[in-house]
C-alpha cells in the first residue's frame, strides 16, 4: 500500500486517483476548486466519465480516498505526490503555460518534511522536471516523470489495461517504487518502460504528435476521396491492415480537438524552436488541422445553401463521445459561425447544456434527439454517441427535404441512399 497525493482532480488526477485507490492504495486528492472538492466528498464526480461514479463511491466508502483543498496536510501524509494540474497553451502562443505546475510545486516544496517522490503526470515540455528539481533545495525530493496516456471516455479501462506505463527517473530508487505501485497492472500484462526523466517527458509529446499526424493524414486523404469518388473507409481498411501502419486513428472526421492534441502539437513545436530544431512535420499538421476547421465551415455552407434563416441541429457538441469535455471541440467554431451567419442553431448533447454557448445568439438547447431535429433544415452529426447510431431520420419531424451532414461517418451510406436522405459525410460521395 502506497500513500499518494494527487494535486489537481481533473480528468487525469481524479481518474488515476480513484483507480489507484481501487488498487488498495491510500489516496488524498487535492484541488484548489472548492466546488469540485465539495461534490467529490459527497461522492459526486464533477466530470462525466463512464463507470467513474461507482468506483469513486466504493473507495470513499472503504476509506481509501479522500478529498481536500488543504494541500499542506495532504503532502505531509503522502509519500508520492502526483502533479496532475492543467498545462494549456499560453494565450495566442505555441508555448506551454506552466504556471499551474509551478504554483503547485512551490506549495509542495514549502510543505515537504521528509524525502518524497514528486511525479509529473501532467504533460510538460522536456526539461520541466529539471526546472522543478532546481527549485527543491537540499534535495528533499526525487522528481520523476510518469506521463499519462488515458483517453477521456475510456479512461477507467485505459488505467486498468494500459498499453504501457512510462516512468522517467534519473535515480534508481523512485523507479523501483513506481514499479511496485504499478505492479498490479504489470502483472496483468502492462508493459513497464523505465527511461530518464527527459525521455519520458518527450515520449508523451511524440506520442500525441504522431497520433495527431495520423488523423490529419487520413483527413487530407478524405478530401481527395471526395473529389475522386472513392470511399475513404476503403482506404483506411486498405492501409490500416498493414501492421506497419496500424488501423487505429485512421478514421476521417472533423479537425482533431480535445484537451491534448491541439495543445501538445503546439507545445512540441515550441520546444523544437527553443532547441533550434525544425519540427516541420508537426508544424504542418497544426496548419492542416486549422485549415480543416475552415474547410468544414465551407462544406456546411455548401450543403446548406443560404445559411440565413435556416434551422441547423447539432447532435452532440463535445469533442468526442463519452465525455463532457468541450475543450477545442469543432462545435466551438461551427456553432458561433452559424449563429453569426443568421442560422437558428439547436443542439442536443447527452451530457447536457454547455456554458460555452451561453453567450451565443440564436441558439437553443434541446432535451432530446427528437426535439433537436424538429423543423431542422440541416442536421449535423457532430459527436458519435452510441444513442445516435440508430436514429430513424424518416420518423423525425425535420423539415421536408432536410439534409444530414455526418462528420463521423456514423451512418451507413447505402442505408441513407435507400431511404433517399440527402446525406453528406466525410471522404464519401454525397447523396443529393
Ligand atoms: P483539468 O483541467 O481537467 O484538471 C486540472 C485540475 O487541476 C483542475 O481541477 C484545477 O482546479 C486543478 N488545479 C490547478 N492548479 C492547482 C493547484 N495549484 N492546486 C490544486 N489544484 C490545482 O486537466 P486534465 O485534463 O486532467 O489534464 C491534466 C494534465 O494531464 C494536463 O497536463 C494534460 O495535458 C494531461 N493529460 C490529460 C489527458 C486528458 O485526456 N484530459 C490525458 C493525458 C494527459
Amino acid at each position: 500500500m502506497h500513500k499518494l497525493c494527487m494535486i489537481g482532480t481533473g480528468y487525469v488526477g481524479l481518474v488515476s486517483g480513484v483507480c489507484f485507490a481501487d488498487l488498495g492504495n491510500k489516496v488524498i486528492c487535492v484541488d484548489q476548486d472548492k466546488n469540485k472538492i465539495d461534490k467529490l466528498r459527497k461522492g459526486i464526480s464533477p466530470i462525466y466519465e463512464p463507470a467513474l461514479d461507482e468506483i469513486l463511491k466504493k473507495n470513499i466508502r472503504d476509506n481509501r480516498i479522500e478529498f481536500t483543498s488543504d494541500l499542506k496536510a495532504a503532502v505531509k501524509k503522502s509519500d508520492i505526490i502526483f502533479l496532475c494540474v492543467g498545462t494549456p497553451n499560453k494565450k495566442n502562443s505555441l508555448d506551454v503555460n506552466l504556471s499551474f505546475i509551478f504554483k503547485a510545486v512551490k506549495e509542495v516544496i514549502k510543505n515537504i518534511d521528509s524525502k518524497k517522490i514528486i511525479v509529473t503526470k501532467s504533460t510538460v515540455p522536456v526539461g520541466t522536471g529539471d526546472q522543478i528539481e532546481k527549485l527543491i533545495k537540499r534535495k528533499k525530493a526525487y522528481v520523476i516523470s510518469n506521463p499519462e496516456f488515458l483517453r477521456e471516455g475510456e479512461a477507467i479501462r485505459d488505467f486498468r489495461y494500459p498499453d504501457r506505463i512510462v516512468i522517467g527517473s534519473n535515480d534508481k530508487y523512485p523507479g523501483s517504487v513506481m514499479r511496485s505501485l504499478y505492479q498490479p497492472l504489470i502483472s496483468k500484462g502492462a508493459k513497464f518502460y523505465l527511461t530518464n526523466r527527459r525521455g519520458a517527458e518527450l515520449i508523451k509529446y511524440a506520442a500525441n504528435a504522431f497520433l495527431a499526424t495520423k488523423i490529419s493524414f487520413i483527413n487530407e486523404i478524405a478530401n481527395l476521396c471526395e473529389k475522386v469518388g472513392v470511399n475513404v473507409e476503403d482506404i483506411s481498411l486498405g492501409i490500416g491492415s498493414d501492421n506497419r501502419i496500424g488501423s487505429r486513428f485512421l478514421r476521417a472526421g472533423p479537425a482533431y480537438g480535445g484537451s491534448c492534441f491541439p495543445k501538445d502539437t503546439k507545445g512540441l513545436v515550441s520546444t523544437g524552436k527553443k532547441y533550434k530544431t525544425d519540427l516541420s512535420i508537426v508544424n504542418t499538421v497544426i496548419k492542416s488541422n486549422n485549415l480543416r476547421r475552415k474547410l468544414l465551415l465551407d462544406r456546411i455552407k455548401k450543403i446548406s445553401g443560404n445559411i440565413k434563416g435556416k434551422t441547423i441541429a447539432f447532435l452532440g457538441v463535445t469533442f468526442k463521445p463519452n465525455t463532457d469535455d468541450m475543450r477545442d471541440s469543432n462545435s466551438l467554431t461551427m456553432i458561433p459561425f452559424l449563429s453569426k451567419s443568421g442560422a437558428h442553431v439547436k443542439y442536443y448533447d447527452p451530457t447536457g447544456e454547455k456554458n460555452e454557448f451561453k453567450k451565443v445568439k440564436n441558439i437553443k438547447y434541446a432535451n432530446s434527439i427528437r426535439e433537436v431535429c424538429k423543423n431542422a433544415d440541416l442536421i449535423i452529426l457532430h459527436t458519435e454517441w452510441d444513442e445516435f447510431k440508430s436514429i430513424d431520420f424518416s420518423s423525425l419531424k425535420a423539415k421536408k427535404n432536410f439534409k444530414v451532414f455526418d462528420l463521423r461517418n456514423l451512418f451507413d451510406f447505402n442505408e441513407m441512399k435507400k431511404k433517399k436522405i440527402k446525406y453528406s459525410s466525410i471522404g464519401r460521395p454525397s447523396i443529393n
